[in-house]
């Protein structure tokens, strides 16, 4: 039986994950636990169940659908110090994804994240796109998660990508032995590389693990010809100074000539529903979202290296007709 992973979405239209209208693919499952993770569903390998509260009326259906009481009822007013009833609430480790209460669920309020798919299904669904590519100079970005974490599966989406003339992008943390990453950005055509710090103390201390192999691997990519463009998340309080922008900057321009752009990122706050949906107590809840104009001037800094630079990573040109039709 062909293989399949688990994929959290095929998102259309995007604009910020390379050149023209993309079709990202998010692959589930990762190897970093980034802090500010826009995406926590994609972290974990395996299928995980949402619980979207504010699409819940507290029917108490799920309750009794539930085989394993992993679903404990609201508690009432008197039980707490609170005027309302708190709201239900799912014991994680007792579920076992039976999905009896998605399918009870009345308000679409319960949903099971991580779909199983093969190549073809995944490439078929991308497809369907193929117009919006041809003006846009657009195509299909594989992400998550990350795809490097699934590197057969993802071998041969994206070798059969190019078979169907498909454009490419491999978004990837660059954490994974080199052989392997060289194998794979063989079919690929501008690699999207995340660099979240530079120095390995910092790096471990919000992503789990050191940047050494990282910044190997972006060292080795730069020197092979292939398009590189590396996209920097700057989080407040951690990667934003201008110290530590000038020493990416001089880091960056000592590599080889394969880097041709740098995305900055702004942190934002947008994916906290997310969190809630998972019951993940999210680290970063309380910080606001950055102004994209407090990156003006790091991207100068890039930009007097000699980098083509962004604020957010749009892969269209400002006054790019695809963009404005
Ligand atoms: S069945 Fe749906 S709407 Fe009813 S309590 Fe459960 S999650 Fe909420
Ligand atoms: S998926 Fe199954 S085990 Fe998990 S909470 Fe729902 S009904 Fe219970």
């Amino acid at each position: 039986m062909e293989e399949k992973v688990l994929i959290t979405d095929i998102q259309r239209f995007s604009v910020n994950d390379g050149p023209g209208f993309r079709t990202n693919v998010y692959l589930k499952g990762c190897m970093m636990r980034c802090h500010w993770c826009h995406n926590p569903e994609t972290i974990d390998s395996h299928p995980e169940l949402y619980w979207k509260r504010r699409l819940c009326v507290q029917c108490g259906v799920c309750l009794e659908a539930c085989p394993r009481d992993a679903i404990l009822p609201p508690i009432p007013p008197e039980e707490t110090q609170q005027e309302e009833c708190t709201y239900h609430k799912i014991v994680r480790d007792r579920c076992d994804l039976c999905m009896k209460c998605v399918d009870a669920c009345l308000y679409d309020a319960l949903e099971i994240v991580g779909k199983p798919m093969t190549v073809e299904q995944i490439l078929d669904e991308v497809e369907e796109d193929r117009p919006f590519y041809d003006n846009s100079g657009g195509g299909m970005t594989l992400t998550g998660g990350e795809p490097t974490a699934h590197a057969d599966f993802a071998g041969r989406l994206l070798e059969q990508a190019k078979t169907r003339g498909l454009h490419v992008c491999m978004d990837t943390n660059g954490c994974v032995d080199w052989e392997i990453l060289k194998g794979l950005i063989e079919h690929v055509d501008i690699v999207l590389f995340d660099l979240k710090h530079i120095d390995p103390a910092e790096h471990k201390k919000r992503t789990g693990v050191t940047n050494e192999l990282i910044i190997e691997n972006l060292g080795l990519l730069s020197e092979t010809g292939k398009d590189i463009w590396v996209r920097i998340p700057v989080v407040p309080g951690y990667n934003d100074s201008i110290e530590f922008h000038t020493s990416a900057a001089d880091l960056l321009a000592s590599m080889g000539k394969g880097i041709v752009r740098i995305d900055l990122l702004p942190f934002h706050n947008w994916c906290q529903d997310k969190y809630g949906w998972l019951g993940i107590d999210w680290p970063l809840q309380e910080i606001e979202s950055m102004d994209p104009a407090f990156l003006e001037i790091p991207a100068d800094i890039y930009r007097s290296k000699g980098f083509e630079t962004t604020i957010g990573g749009s892969g269209f040109e400002s006054g790019d007709e695809a963009l404005s039709s």
